[in-house]
């Protein structure tokens, strides 16, 4: 079922949980403002997803409610983890699906890092 990008914020979303330690997840980096970790059903040979240790439900609802350094940390995250994964040079793509018509899933803002081979047209004709 899509993510209403306008709806409150679910404490037991997937990503809750994994940020509560609660369900396991291979994690790639964390620090005080993000975790990543490999996304479960991998859609490029590298696929991380990045998200903030906050509680907000989508891209919208970080950007309107998130502190500047929250932001700051997030995207410095991002950032730091395709550079420890030596992508900067090769390449990657970054997306984040927000609210219904994306297909967003999992209630809980997180950033695609897709890498590892060429990714092809940015969206399905
Ligand atoms: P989206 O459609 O943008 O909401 O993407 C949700 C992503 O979360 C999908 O790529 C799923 O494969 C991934 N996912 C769902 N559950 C887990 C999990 N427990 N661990 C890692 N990735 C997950």
């Amino acid at each position: 079922m899509a993510v209403d990008a306008t709806q409150a914020y679910d404490d037991q979303n997937i990503f809750a949980r994994i940020l509560r330690g609660e369900i396991p997840s291979r994690t790639v980096y964390q620090d005080d403002w993000a975790l990543a970790f490999h996304d479960i059903n991998p859609q490029a040979p590298t696929h991380i997803l990045v998200i903030p240790k906050g509680a907000y439900v989508s891209w919208d609802d970080f950007s309107a409610r998130a502190t500047e350094a929250e932001i700051a940390g997030f995207v410095r995250a991002v950032g730091h983890v395709a550079r420890e994964a030596g992508l900067v040079a090769p390449g990657y793509r970054l997306l984040a699906n927000t609210g219904t018509d994306s297909h967003q899933e999992v209630p809980h803002l997180h950033v695609h890092l897709f890498a590892g081979r060429p990714l092809g047209p940015m969206l399905a004709r």
